[in-house]
């Protein structure tokens, strides 16, 4: 049909058509997954920028599929998001990690949650039954959301932080830095912390005014009373240039990947404070 593409129009038809298909063929297999055990956490470290030593985990979601391979989540969640499955998918993702804060005992565990989930009216409601079945200290899960769900539901979202801050959780704006408004949202909202966005990385130390800026929103988020976490450090300057400039909390390949649950015991003693 590639041939036919001479009008440039036929072409794109079957872009859209092949996107259109995965979609669906994503979605079905996705159905079956959440029964079988195709689905399952990473766990990454996030360490103390001063002294390296093991702070919490992030989870996240890995799905390899028998038929389609490695999905990642930055495909799935959108799919899920608009198929309405994300919901099942969510809520299994807070029992896997409610279930793995259980196994590490006391490192806290970063959850990402999805919009369309964190507006669910019981979403609070079912998070306090969650935190009591599974047994845990609210205090060990933070929840990372992002600025999606401040914009579209601006009185619902602050109910709801402020709910599941009374519970106990943490609550981290997640990818600091890509939306548009982001600073009066660290105002408006009652957080517990930031994490800054990898492209924020992208000119750090070449240009003065990257630097200059990332200084900025660290002190911003400091003067708001936040924890300041950066994602994404792949060095070793990056990661001394960050500690420089007082951030809190580091995440990214520098430190550590993505790793298997039982893994993080043994990341954990080797950082350890001193
Ligand atoms: P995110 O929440 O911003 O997660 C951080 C992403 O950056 C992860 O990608 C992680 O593997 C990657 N990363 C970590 N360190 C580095 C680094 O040093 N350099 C670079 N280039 N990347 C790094 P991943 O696992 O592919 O997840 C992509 C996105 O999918 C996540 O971005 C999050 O938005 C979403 N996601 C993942 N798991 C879940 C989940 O369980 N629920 C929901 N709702 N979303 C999820
Ligand atoms: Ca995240
Ligand atoms: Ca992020
Ligand atoms: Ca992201």
């Amino acid at each position: 049909a590639k041939a036919a593409g001479v009008n440039g129009y036929r072409v794109f038809d079957d872009l859209m058509e092949e996107r259109m298909s995965s979609r669906v063929s994503i979605r079905s297999e996705l159905a079956r997954a959440l029964d079988t055990d195709e689905l399952t956490l990473n766990y990454q470290p996030l360490v103390c920028a001063k002294t390296g030593e093991l702070i919490s985990v992030e989870a996240l979601l890995r799905w390899n599929s028998p038929r389609l391979g490695q999905v990642s989540p930055a495909v799935l969640i959108p799919i899920a998001e608009e198929s309405g499955q994300i919901i099942h998918l969510s809520n299994w993702v807070l029992d896997t990690g409610l279930a793995a804060i259980k196994t590490l005992g006391d490192v806290p565990v970063g959850i990402n949650i999805s919009p369309v989930h964190f507006r669910h009216s019981q979403f609070a409601t079912i998070l306090a039954e969650k935190l009591i079945a599974a047994n845990v200290r609210p205090e060990l899960l933070h929840l990372e959301i992002t600025e999606g769900v401040l914009i579209s539901h601006m009185e619902g979202a602050k109910k709801t932080i402020a709910q599941v801050r009374k519970l106990g959780c943490k609550v981290y704006l997640d990818d600091f830095g890509t939306g548009y408004s982001s600073l009066s949202y660290l105002q408006d909202f009652e957080l517990d912390g930031m994490k800054i966005d990898k492209s924020f990385l992208r000119d750090l130390g070449e240009r003065s005014q990257a630097t200059q800026i990332m200084r900025s929103v660290v002190d911003l988020g400091h003067s708001l009373g936040l924890k300041v976490v950066v994602e994404g450090v792949e060095s070793e300057w990056q990661a001394r240039l960050l500690q420089l400039l007082n951030c809190d909390i580091l995440q990214g390949f520098h430190f550590a990947t993505p790793m298997v649950l039982a893994d993080i015991a043994a990341f954990r003693k080797l950082h350890t404070a001193k």
